[in-house]
């Protein structure tokens, strides 16, 4: 027999955004996908889409609440960020640098690629910070903290950002 499929009102408006602040996530994975086609010939560029959860917060309720990275491959800045807040440098051949670990799959399908590497469950220190799109609050990571040892000293061209917000 035919029926409505309901859902209760308050599912309508969507998670609320957590505070802005430090919070501890951990790195469940990522979900590559390729940026869509600008139109003027450039190729697409690839999303790594790391995917983290809160967890250790003060406020139980926000723990398991998923935070999103897009880690565009051309945001190497971002990429950089990144790799040192869950304590690894970036790997470098002197020419390109990627994060440390290889990946499965078919680099011309995206949703084929899988990480496989040591960042997978690794523990970070991220600033949230709350930013609108399209008149709707979302939550953003505004700063990575760095937890590579000496990192000022063995990376002295290296700037981690303080806002990654400015800089889009
Ligand atoms: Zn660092």
């Amino acid at each position: 027999m035919p029926f409505m499929m309901k859902i209760d009102n308050s599912k309508l408006e969507g998670l609320d955004v957590m505070p802005a602040g430090l919070y501890k996530v951990r790195l469940l994975g990522f979900k590559p996908k390729y940026s869509k086609p600008k139109g003027d010939g450039s190729q697409p560029s690839l999303n790594l889409n790391a995917q983290m959860e809160v967890m250790d917060n003060a406020n139980p309720e926000l723990n398991g609440r998923k935070v999103f990275e897009g880690l565009n491959q051309n945001a190497g800045w971002v990429l950089q960020d990144f790799a040192h807040a869950f304590g690894f440098p970036l790997e470098t051949d002197g020419t390109s640098s990627w994060l440390p670990g290889m990946w499965d799959g078919d680099a011309s399908d995206a949703a084929s690629l899988v990480y496989k590497g040591p960042m997978l469950g690794q523990i970070a220190e991220v600033e949230l910070a709350i930013d609108s799109y399209q008149g709707k609050e979302n939550n953003k990571i505004g700063r990575y903290l760095c937890r590579v040892p000496e990192c000022a000293t063995k990376f002295p061209t290296i700037t981690h950002s303080l806002n990654l917000l400015k800089k889009g």
